[in-house]
């Protein structure tokens, strides 16, 4: 069999590995808690299923336009407007199957082989591999402070006439991080001054706590649509628990927005009718969902900080959006690889190996599942690591005893 050499240096989707891994012990019945989870677990909202569900009842099922439905791009719209301050034509929005497939194809738009594209640690796994997918080089820039907020200098001395792009997420999967409004108004200016793109992916741009408002980069640029640097990404996968839906998009200029619409064409054709619709629905639908789901992620947040608050030796970052925390455990060693190894066998709780955003030594713990999972979660995390917690524990219906510390 041969294999690429390009697709052999792809990495494996670790969140998704584990997925597998934590299913394959759930299926067993083994009381797994999982923390590791990338999704809310709400309910769709009923806007979404109705109108989906009348796409299908129509029968009327087929190809759409490549860039978006006329519909769906009108509503995209409105929320740009609403949300960003931009009113943008149909021409600066193509829709796609998820925020994921929006990414893709503005780095295959703008990445010759070789060309940079820099990316603020802690990171979204993705990008790295995606950008490696286009034959880019991933530019990893490291907060040297731990504080996870990246600092301009630090973007500013890895820029080289390579670079096409920077790209930015915050709030930031996995840390929770929202930047700083200064510190985005300060991308803005750099990227217009050097001419390279500045890739925002607002995915949990509502998922904000503590009346916190992540900037818009918009309201930063004097540039109209069509000059700016700025490709605004977002999708209805967080913003309204719609994951399995498959739909994002981007906002670019005319030009850009042409060329990806020639790479969507040539791969999936359009988006999936029915998930448009469902978009649609959810974006046009009363948007009191968005401010449940907001407020019971928020309240989730202050669990996991409370819980994490008694463990010996962790320190943690209190997210300010999202729904993941990336805690420091470099107190228990520093391979995060194997601290999640070791989680999962010994205490049956699946977090992600900060490694795999580019912060060894810290985990990203999700909670966007139920509050009791993440006690029960937490409390089996100290039990196998703190030698302060009580050394018995019952793990299902299972009495455990730590003799280990
Ligand atoms: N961007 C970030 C930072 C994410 O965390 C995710 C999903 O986990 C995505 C993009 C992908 O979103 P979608 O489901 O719309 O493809």
């Amino acid at each position: 069999m041969t294999i690429s050499h390009l697709a052999r240096s792809i990495g494996e989707s670790a969140t998704l590995r584990l997925n597998e891994r934590a299913k394959m012990l759930a299926d067993q019945g083994q009381p797994v808690i999982h923390l590791g989870g990338g999704e809310p677990k709400n309910k769709v909202p009923i806007t979404a299923i109705l109108s989906s569900a009348a796409k299908l009842t129509a029968g009327d099922v087929k190809y759409v336009p490549t860039d978006g439905t006329p519909s769906l791009k009108r509503a995209i719209i409105r929320y740009t407007e609403e949300h960003y301050g931009r009113l943008v034509a149909p021409e600066n929005v193509i829709v796609s199957s998820g925020a994921k497939q929006a990414l893709y194809n503005i780095l295959v738009s703008i990445v010759d082989p070789q060309d940079e594209v820099i990316v603020l640690a802690p990171y979204w796994v993705s990008y790295p591999e995606m950008i490696k997918m286009v034959y880019g080089r991933p530019v990893i820039v490291q907060p040297e402070d731990g504080t996870f907020q990246p600092r301009l200098e630090e973007i500013e001395r890895v820029i080289t006439s390579a670079t096409r792009a920077i790209i930015v997420n915050s709030p930031n999967n996995p840390s929770g991080v929202v930047y700083t409004d200064d510190f985005i108004g300060a991308l803005v200016e750099l990227c217009e001054r050097k001419g390279i793109y500045l890739i925002m992916d607002d995915i949990y741009h509502k998922l904000v706590f503590d009346g916190i408002r992540p900037a818009s980069a918009y309201q930063f640029t004097s540039q109209t649509i069509e000059t700016t640097q700025i490709i605004v990404v977002n999708g209805v996968s967080k913003l309204y628990g719609m994951t399995g839906f498959r739909i994002g998009w981007a906002i670019a200029s005319r030009p850009l927005v042409e060329v990806m619409k020639n790479v969507q064409a040539q791969t999936t054709s359009c988006p999936a009718a029915v998930s448009m619709a469902a978009a649609e629905g959810a974006l046009t639908g009363v948007q009191s969902t968005v401010e449940s789901l907001r407020l019971s992620i928020q309240n989730n947040r202050d669990v996991m900080m409370t819980e994490l608050r008694t463990f010996n030796g962790v320190h943690v970052v209190r997210p300010g959006g999202t729904f993941y925390c990336l805690p420091d455990f470099r107190a228990f060693g520093g391979s995060s690889e194997a601290l999640a190894e070791f989680l999962l066998t010994t205490a049956l709780v699946v977090t992600v190996p900060g490694k795999e955003f580019g912060a060894e030594g810290h985990l990203r713990l999700s909670y966007c599942g139920a509050v009791k999972d993440i006690t029960e979660g937490i409390k089996r995390i100290r039990w196998a690591l703190d030698p302060e917690a009580p050394n018995e524990i019952y793990i299902g219906d299972r009495r455990m005893v730590r003799d280990w510390l």
